[in-house]
């Protein structure tokens, strides 16, 4: 009798969920799984070997991914961060100069849609006025942690466009800005620079 034997891999599904695949690029469905290599005899397993430990598995492409890959977050998570602390920004900088006024409250509405919250509108920024500036300050803090240098110096220069509307920054408004540069992790240094250049900018 001729004996077919071998060495397989078997996965169990432990989880499901939706994350961001780096392979394909975009938010999807994946399928958490732990793996175990067997002994097989005529292709059914019948010895359990070592652990092959847990993979995340995509939906779409089948990429497989180390578990810590769900740490990172989905587009519509990393969206929905940035767009709270632009939102949280600009209703500081607005509260430290002119309130009413409708250029700024105008640019400030921009910029919030700008990060991806195309419904925002005049009335929600209203709201926005109206939360504890702890609150607000807190909003701005996981923008920055994930954004790079770069992302950071073009979300604070909106901030600045909006305390621009209304005139010339105030020490109040400039204050504010370095605030908000602080909870976007950014060093004081780096946030007189960005503040220089787009007041220099929109000269
Ligand atoms: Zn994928």
């Amino acid at each position: 009798m001729l004996l077919v034997f071998g060495l397989s891999a078997f996965f169990r599904t432990v989880g499901e969920g939706v994350f961001h695949c780096q392979a394909c690029g975009g938010d999807r469905g994946y399928r958490r799984r732990i793996g175990r290599r067997w002994f097989t005899l005529f292709f059914l397993p019948v010895i359990p070997l070592d652990r092959l430990g847990e993979i995340v598995e995509c939906h779409t492409c089948r990429a497989r991914f180390r578990p810590a890959v769900l740490r990172l977050p989905t587009a519509d998570q990393l969206t929905a961060a940035l767009s709270a602390g632009m939102r949280a920004a600009v209703a500081l900088v607005l509260r430290a100069g002119v309130e009413g006024d409708e250029a700024a409250r105008r640019r400030a509405v921009e910029a919030v849609r700008g990060y991806g919250e195309e419904y925002y509108d005049d009335e929600a920024l209203e709201g926005d006025l109206g939360m504890p500036a702890a609150f607000l300050a807190e909003e701005i803090v996981p923008a920055g942690a994930h954004l790079a240098v770069e992302a950071k110096e073009w979300f604070l220069a909106r901030a600045v466009r909006v305390g621009l509307a209304d005139g010339p920054l105030t020490e109040r408004e400039r204050q504010t800005l370095r605030d908000v540069a602080g909870h976007l992790g950014m060093t004081h240094a780096h946030a007189l620079g960005v503040i220089a250049m787009t007041e220099g900018a929109a000269r």
